[in-house]
């Protein structure tokens, strides 16, 4: 693992949030994103090097509208970017982690991402993630 790359946070109105984490970080979102595989819409603010990743579900089967119905908005998911995602995926199998996407796939902000289990995890969700390289 190379950073913690992002953190996820599930909310309800990705329009208010953003008024939010506007004044919360002193900085417009750098961009918004949706991710129709996902179910989700997003934004995303620069924090330093790292980045706070806001997620609006578009629709009542997205795994964030059943993450807020369950346990409100907060805290979804801690993202840490990785050079090797596959190499990755083999080591925490190897460790005992259970994966969620032993085959990453794309994900936000130009990103192939994996999921772990949040059992494996100690109650959070685990994303690694690799930039895509442009060439
Ligand atoms: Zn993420």
């Amino acid at each position: 693992m190379e950073k913690i790359e992002h953190i996820g946070i599930a909310v309800k109105s990705l329009q208010n949030a953003n008024q939010v984490y506007k004044a919360l970080l002193g900085s417009e979102p750098y961009k918004s994103e949706r991710v129709e595989s996902e179910g989700v819409e997003t934004s995303f603010f620069k924090c330093g090097e790292s980045k706070i990743e806001l997620l609006e579900a578009l629709n009542p089967e997205s795994p964030i509208a059943k993450f807020i119905e369950k346990r409100g908005e907060g805290i979804h998911h801690i993202a840490f970017a990785v050079n090797d995602i596959y190499a990755e995926i083999e080591r925490l199998k190897n460790e005992g982690f259970k994966i969620l996407n032993e085959t990453p796939k794309k994900g936000a902000d130009n990103k192939l991402v994996a999921f772990l289990h949040p059992k494996s995890a100690n109650g959070v969700l685990v994303e690694l993630c690799q930039e895509i390289e442009n060439n």
